[in-house]
């Protein structure tokens, strides 16, 4: 057998943690007298990643491994009362009412029946046939196939919310699974993902809630290592059904986009120039006050032949130079004895008590601007 990667984060070191000689092949599928010839046992491992912890199977399923899914969980009566309560407590909170909401793998169609029932307007994939029969049947709409990224282009950015129930633990790529839910999401859209619970397992010795069909087995931690990958808010992730599932709420968030930064950055060279122009050309010179490291850097980007000088209130930095922009650093007592008219502040994080420290400290009746992003603003007096 070859060593698995994590199904998580794709470290190479994982380690069998659990093993067992002989187990079925599918737990779920009942056998009838002609079936039993071809009934093999297989040995099962299980491993855990030494890295983000997560506990997985190396086994892959075969494609038609959900044809046959016996779905028998929706005809006991407290798993209903489950669901029910569930499921109204998410739509409720996030007021998805009338809400577009898609069900990843809906089975027989009994939960995607209870949200309906809610009024939203509910879509869901499934990849049995026998089940999609059964879907429509009840007057449900599905489609074939399983959530992965691309999987459904023309689904892409619809839905206010998704519900992954009991499907994540049998995804043979969790982060492809969230990628394609991260797809389907308009932006800031919520899910619901419920898996058993691993905490559960350990908790009560239950060697037997480890068998084929499920590839992985989430703790709250990995979750929350699974949703930070792909780009999701975590809301929260409790215990639910007397401890049995981890019910995770989570929101889609957007990748921090720094095009803006890199445009800052651009201009801050022509912003700096404008205003240096703009004050010599009036006669007016202009001295810099903050040599900490974000002034070191924005000067390291300007032109300062036109600035007067440099100050620092920190004493271990006078007389020394900055690095690239080559400005000596003057203590702020040169204010007093080669005045300026202008003083621009670099020093963002103190920029109350130096503007305090200028008027009350040196009598300092000029202007006070200060960096801002990109731009140079001026105080108001
Ligand atoms: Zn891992």
């Amino acid at each position: 057998m070859t060593q698995p990667l994590c199904r998580i984060c794709e470290s190479i070191d994982v380690d069998i943690v659990l093993h067992f000689d002989e187990v079925p092949r599918n737990i779920e599928r009942l056998l009838d007298s002609t079936s039993r010839d071809w009934d093999k046992p297989v040995e099962l491992n299980v491993y855990q990643c030494g890295v983000c912890g997560h506990v997985q199977l190396a086994e892959q399923l075969e494609d038609d491994f959900y044809e046959d899914y016996l779905m028998t969980h929706s005809h006991a009566k407290k798993m209903q009362e489950f669901q029910r309560k569930q499921l109204s407590t998410f739509v409720e909170h996030f007021r998805l009412q009338t809400a577009r909401v898609f069900e990843a793998g809906c089975g027989d169609g009994q939960v995607a029946l209870i949200i309906k029932e809610m009024g939203c307007d509910v879509f869901a994939n499934e990849p049995s046939a026998k089940a999609r029969k059964a879907c429509k049947e009840k007057g449900l709409e599905t489609i074939n196939g399983y959530v992965g990224r691309g999987a459904f282009p023309d689904l892409r950015g619809t839905f206010d919310a998704v519900v992954a129930r009991q499907v994540l633990e049998h995804v043979p790529d969790p982060n492809d699974f969230m990628a394609g839910i991260h797809e389907m999401l308009k932006s800031g859209g919520v899910a619901l993902i419920e898996v058993p619970s691993l905490e559960q397992a350990i908790e009560y010795s239950r060697f037997f809630d480890f068998f084929p069909d499920h590839l992985s087995y989430f703790s709250a931690i990995a979750l929350i290592h699974l949703f930070s990958r792909n780009h999701f808010e975590v809301i929260q992730i409790k215990r639910a059904m007397d401890g049995e599932y981890n019910e995770a709420w989570i929101k889609k968030a957007d990748k921090p986009g720094l095009a803006g930064l890199q445009a800052a950055a651009d201009t801050i060279s022509g912003a700096f120039r404008d205003f240096l122009h703009t004050e010599n050309t009036s006669g007016r010179r202009v001295a810099i006050w903050g040599a900490g490291a974000k002034g070191v850097l924005t000067l390291s980007m300007v032109d300062t032949s036109p600035v007067a000088y440099l100050v620092d209130a920190d004493p271990l930095k006078h007389g020394r130079y900055t690095p690239v922009s080559a400005l000596q650093v003057f203590s702020p007592n040169h204010l007093l004895s080669q005045p300026v008219d202008t003083v621009l502040i670099t020093a963002l994080a103190y920029k109350d008590e130096i503007t305090a420290d200028l008027k009350n400290k040196y009598s300092f009746k000029g202007k006070i601007a200060y960096l801002s992003g990109s731009r140079i603003l001026e105080d108001s007096p």
